[in-house]
């Protein structure tokens, strides 16, 4: 797919981001979950589990005074002084218990219309129920305690036992009572717990998943830029090595990127530069390559020129020198200024450079043709004896006298042949040839002459 490296990383971005804000999302709404459960633990359950304490040392209380009671109490009527402690002592049990009672339904309501209570809503209801159950009991005692007549209270008097009894079963209800409420409490302390655990628990996960697709979706931002910068850097790479080496850039190497991204501007105007440098180097080659033809070849007739002459004549001889062979002939035009005069300049040219073309048609591949000068010409022939030499010369020769072409006049040529011997340089072959030459021409030209020896 070709997205731009910004819309990549801007795509990979938006992905963790917004993975990040469901993680923060989850967080705020669980912390709030578990701030109202903590708050409800700190500002119902707390409460209630206190005045839960307060009661149970009541009734602690309570218990020891009337076993203290009873193990006084051995006598069949209670003295005075215990009667009044004891109505006392009841009534204050009753009020104690009342003014408890009171406070735990004012916490459970008001948490319930406030709506701080989340928690075991009908529980709540029911514990405020049982202590209204509880109320009544305990009027129904402390109404009981107020009936009695002190002077009736005795051990194992009807009035003592049924006192006794009530006390007991207010004294059960209300055990009971702080059962169902400690197990609310707890219940809702395990589940805050629980909650509390649990958020820690996704948090770390989300925590950790966040932290990896982050270094995933890193990892492949850098990959893609990494591979990226590394095929432009094999373009340029290439480039460099072109221009070093001077040789025209392999466009066929350079691949075609089909990315869209930014570095393709980069990689566009690299193709473009390698395009244009491809082109000079084009250019440059055929610029090179005119003017070493213009260097060395002659315009006219297209024959290698006397500086290539110079030049080449050494290589010859240099080879031959190491053992090869070397035959040299030497040709000029007969009467070519009469045929200047009598036709124009423009002809004799066209002699020329028929003569040079009919000269190549009979020659063999690697065979030279130089032109000396004038109407003048040289050829360097490599791995000849003298009869090869001698007679390729006539061949020559006879090819030009039998040329004819229309508008052309007939015309001869002669030619002088030398061939390399031990120390032989460029004077001494040369002038051998040129000798043949001469007696070629004295001897009424259209002629091959080969050298003399000395
Ligand atoms: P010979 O048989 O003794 O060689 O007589 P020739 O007339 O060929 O000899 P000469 O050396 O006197 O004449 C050479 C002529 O070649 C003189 C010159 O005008 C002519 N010439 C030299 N270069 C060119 C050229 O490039 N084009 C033309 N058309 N003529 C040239
Ligand atoms: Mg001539
Ligand atoms: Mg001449």
């Amino acid at each position: 797919m070709n997205y731009s490296i910004t819309q990549k990383i801007g795509g990979l971005s938006t992905i963790l981001l917004s993975f990040l804000l469901v993680v923060i999302l989850y967080s705020v709404f669980k912390l709030d979950q578990i701030d109202m459960e903590m708050r409800e633990v700190t500002e119902i359950d707390l409460p209630l589990t206190e005045l839960m304490n307060e009661i149970e040392l009541l009734q602690l209380e309570q218990h020891l005074w009337m076993e203290k009671i009873r193990e006084k109490n051995s006598g069949l009527i209670l003295e005075e002084k215990d009667k009044t402690d004891f109505m006392g002592r009841f009534n204050a049990y009753s009020r104690n218990l009342g003014k408890y009672f009171d406070s735990i339904v004012h916490i459970i309501q008001t948490g319930l219309s406030s709506g701080r209570i989340r928690l075991k809503f009908e529980k709540h209801r029911s514990v405020i129920h049982s202590v209204m159950q509880l109320h009544e009991q305990r009027l129904k005692f402390e109404n009981q305690v107020k009936e009695t007549p002190f002077n009736t209270l005795g051990k194992n008097s009807r009035e003592w036992l049924n006192l006794e009894d009530l006390a007991d079963r207010l004294d059960e209800q209300v055990g009971g009572l702080l059962l169902d409420v400690e197990h609310l409490t707890q219940g809702i302390a395990e589940y805050a717990e629980k909650h509390e655990r649990e958020f820690m628990f996704i948090n770390a996960a989300l925590g950790v998943s966040a932290l990896f697709i982050g270094v995933y979706l890193t990892i492949c931002i850098i990959q893609t830029l990494r591979r990226r910068i590394g095929q432009i850097q094999g373009e340029i790479q290439s480039l460099q090595h072109s221009i070093t080496s001077r040789k025209t850039p392999d466009r066929k190497k350079q691949k075609k990127s089909r990315e869209k991204d930014e570095l393709a501007d980069l990689e566009k105007a690299l193709e473009e530069v390698t395009e244009k440098l491809s082109k000079e180097f084009l250019n440059r080659d055929e610029a090179e390559q005119k003017l070493m033809e213009l260097a060395t070849r002659d315009k006219l007739t297209g024959a290698w020129n006397r500086h290539k002459w110079d030049e080449q004549l050494q290589v010859e001889l240099n080879l031959a020198a190491r053992g090869g062979r070397l035959g040299m002939l030497l040709l000029d035009v007969d009467h070519f200024k009469a045929v200047n005069d009598r036709y124009g300049h423009d002809v004799g040219d066209k002699v020329l450079r028929e003569l040079v073309g009919q000269m190549m048609k009979r020659l063999r591949a690697g065979d030279q043709v130089f032109r000396l000068g004038g109407e003048e010409f040289a050829v360097l022939l490599r791995h000849i004896r003298e009869e090869g030499a001698v007679s390729l010369a006539d061949a020559i020769r006879s090819k030009i006298e039998h040329f004819t072409q229309k508008g052309l006049p007939r015309f001869t040529v002669s030619v002088g042949v030398s061939l390399y011997r031990d120390g032989d340089d460029a004077e001494t072959l040369l002038k051998r040839a040129d000798q043949a030459l001469y007696r070629a021409k004295e001897n009424g030209r259209n002629q091959v002459g080969f050298e003399s020896l000395p």
